[in-house]
């Protein structure tokens, strides 16, 4: 400890210097990493919150810290360290923590990234709390972000019929095509880490408007904080679109059935 190498966390607990800041504050307090904690640690979905989820013997005394929140129970799915919750109970862990479109965004980000394997993700779902029922049975194995499952089941709900990861020719693939006529880039960033930009996004949309195909490029604040104006101006766009495609039709029509 003079020298610095290593560092005490709390009474016969001592961590190395370079210990994980959030694995040494569950140390401190006596708890378990779990939840979304664990989710993000892992580059999984984890929704907003940013305070450290701790999990803690459901025996334990109260302990008063204002950026944790506490889970006191006995993990059901056990525990990968003293310090830390297995995977399958950090996610179980979230299902209850989160809201719905968080918590499927969670599951579906858990599959593709790997976190968790395909069994695994459908034991947590025969065992999912009734409010996700709906959203499991929507879930999709291919989503690229938790925004973009977010923006798919409101879409569901709302009438559309959306396919994540829809091919479109000369362009690769566009995150959601919307009733077949409309794609939607969804911004991937979480709402805390900023709404950067890449070059290749502005390739993409010169690339869509010149193959005529009606695009849009929604960002998080327009999910969260605008989402009744993006519905608005989605479900305008594809009511443009449509009429767009039928017009093309009604000319091609015109060009074989001319009886002249
Ligand atoms: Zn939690």
């Amino acid at each position: 400890m003079a020298t610095g190498r290593i560092q005490r966390l709390r009474r016969g607990v001592y961590g190395c210097a370079h210990v994980d800041e959030q694995i040494a504050r569950a140390a401190t307090i006596g708890g378990a990493l779990t939840c979304v904690s664990v989710l993000r640690s892992h580059g999984v979905w984890a929704g907003d919150s940013l305070r450290l989820h701790l999990q803690l013997p459901p025996t334990s005394s109260a302990t008063q810290d204002p950026s944790a929140q506490f889970h006191w129970a006995r993990p059901r799915f056990g525990l990968q360290s003293p310090w830390e919750v297995t995977p399958l109970q950090s996610l179980w862990q979230a299902l209850h923590c989160l809201d719905e479109e968080n918590a499927i965004a969670a599951m579906e980000s858990a599959m593709w990234t790997g976190f968790l394997r395909p069994e695994q993700i459908r034991q947590l779902a025969l065992h999912a709390p009734r409010r996700l029922q709906d959203g499991i049975r929507r879930m999709v194995n291919n989503s690229g972000s938790g925004n973009e499952t977010i923006v798919r089941l409101r879409l569901e709900r709302a009438g559309f019929t959306v396919v994540a990861q829809g091919h479109v020719p000369g362009m690769g693939h566009q995150d959601l095509v919307v009733d077949d006529c409309v794609g939607l880039d969804v911004d991937g960033r979480a709402w805390h880490e900023g709404n950067d930009r890449f070059a290749t996004d502005r390739d993409r949309d010169v690339q869509a408007e010149g193959l005529g195909r009606h695009s849009l490029r929604i960002r998080t604040a327009h999910i969260f904080r605008t989402w009744p104006h993006t519905l608005a101006v989605i479900e305008r766009a594809v009511a443009d679109a449509r009429r767009d495609r039928e017009r093309r039709r009604g000319r091609v029509i015109v060009r074989f059935d001319d009886p002249f």
